[in-house]
């Protein structure tokens, strides 16, 4: 399977156009926060009991009747995600008719639902790719992260099962501190099956409409977290293409200060993409609850209206607009809030990761023989 190509595409084109016109283009439906795992890191999951209390979830008639609205306004590509959204009662029915409204669909699944019924049900209804999150090497792994100890072999039943329909699969994961001493094992379990797949080394951390607070033990230090980065960057380039990457890196981590002003968002939340929670709330992103507005109440037009001006008047670190290595950074709106309480915060975690990111990066360059950080 190949990567879905973006640079130079008509989809880059049409993604940056409705940002520049405030689109809503690209929409991910979180359709329930239940989920058969329960993983130490996840910021979604609700038992049956805590979702009773907090809400309930939405009827496959209302979804439709807010993708009819939303397609109306422009929405193409749509991301079912959840808790496990494939444990939503009417998930087939949900996806069939925003299928046939003409939506480009993507499915986040942790895959252990995924038996040969729900197999030929995506080869008959072909999704453009199911992102399928794999947490650790053995079951030893998924009891330690996951809770769900017979994860890891129907995971990989679920990969091979896609596979055998042509189903479009892509392997999703999150480096955390139980499952870091996996990642050789997880790039050769990747590898064997050839599939596509991108490994998160930084976490959010987000705990969202959960009643227990993100816990920091589950994720690493920022340092531990870019030495994994940066083994599964060189993991997945190979050496010479990971050199090439590590100078160009190092070159955009150079940048002049920039103005010490509060900027703005920079990515396309709350522009041309947003996401709707399970109890009916649209957000300008997944990570953030904030700002958020009813849209089954106030109708999908209504509420993305709201969210725009909301989001636009949203401003950013000034340090982080001002900061030489902003270009190699990931820090974001989410990232600020998340970490620091505040979006004009300054991520210390993100700080640190990327500072050790561009540390190890030039200490692999000078070790190697005949190369250095110029070339
Ligand atoms: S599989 Fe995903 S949704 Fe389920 S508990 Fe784990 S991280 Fe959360
Ligand atoms: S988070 Fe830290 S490293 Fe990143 S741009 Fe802001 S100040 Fe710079
Ligand atoms: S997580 Fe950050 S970069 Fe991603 S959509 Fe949210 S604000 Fe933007």
């Amino acid at each position: 399977m190949e990567t879905i190509k973006y640079q130079g595409t008509i989809e880059q084109f049409l993604c940056e156009k409705a940002t520049a016109n405030h689109v809503p283009i690209n929409a991910i439906l979180e359709l329930t926060p239940l989920c058969n795992m329960n993983c130490d890191m996840c910021f979604v999951r609700l038992d049956a009991d805590e979702m009773k209390q907090k809400g309930r979830l939405r009827s496959a008639e209302e979804w439709i009747r807010l993708g009819k609205e939303m397609r109306d306004a422009g929405t193409l590509f749509v991301l079912f995600t959840g808790g496990e959204p494939l444990m939503h009662p009417e998930f087939k029915r949900i996806y069939i008719a925003f299928k046939r409204m003409g939506m480009i669909l993507t499915v986040n699944t942790n895959g252990t639902k995924i038996d040969e019924l729900w197999a030929d049900f995506f080869a008959e209804y072909p999704p453009r790719r199911i992102n399928l999150t794999l947490y650790g090497k053995d079951e030893e792994t998924y009891q330690r992260l996951c809770h769900y100890p017979a994860g890891f072999q129907k995971a990989l039943r679920a990969i091979r099962l896609l596979q055998e329909r042509n189903v479009d699969v892509k392997v999703n994961g999150s480096i955390t501190s139980e499952n870091v001493e996996d990642i050789d094992e997880l790039f050769s379990i990747v590898d064997q099956m050839d599939t596509v797949w991108k490994f998160d080394t930084y976490m959010y951390p987000a705990s969202r409409e959960r009643n227990i607070l993100f816990d920091e033990k589950s994720r690493l230090t920022p340092e531990d977290a870019a030495v994994a980065r940066v083994k599964l960057m060189e993991k997945r380039m190979g050496k010479k293409d990971f050199h090439t990457f590590a100078r160009q890196f190092l070159q955009r981590s150079k940048a002049e200060p920039g103005e010490c002003t509060a900027g703005g968002v920079r990515c396309r939340a709350g522009k041309s993409s947003f996401t709707v929670n399970w109890q009916g709330m649209i957000r300008p992103c997944v990570m953030l609850s904030i700002p958020e507005e009813p849209v089954f109440d106030v109708g999908f037009q209504i509420a993305w209206t709201r969210i725009l001006q909301q989001f636009e008047n949203l401003r950013t670190s000034p340090e982080c607009n001002a900061c030489t290595v902003r270009k190699v950074c990931q820090t974001c709106a989410a990232c600020a809030v998340l970490e620091t309480g505040r979006f004009e915060g300054v991520p210390e975690y993100m700080c640190r990761y990327t500072k050790e990111t561009i540390r190890l990066l030039k200490t692999t360059l000078m070790n190697e023989p005949g190369v250095g950080e110029d070339g």
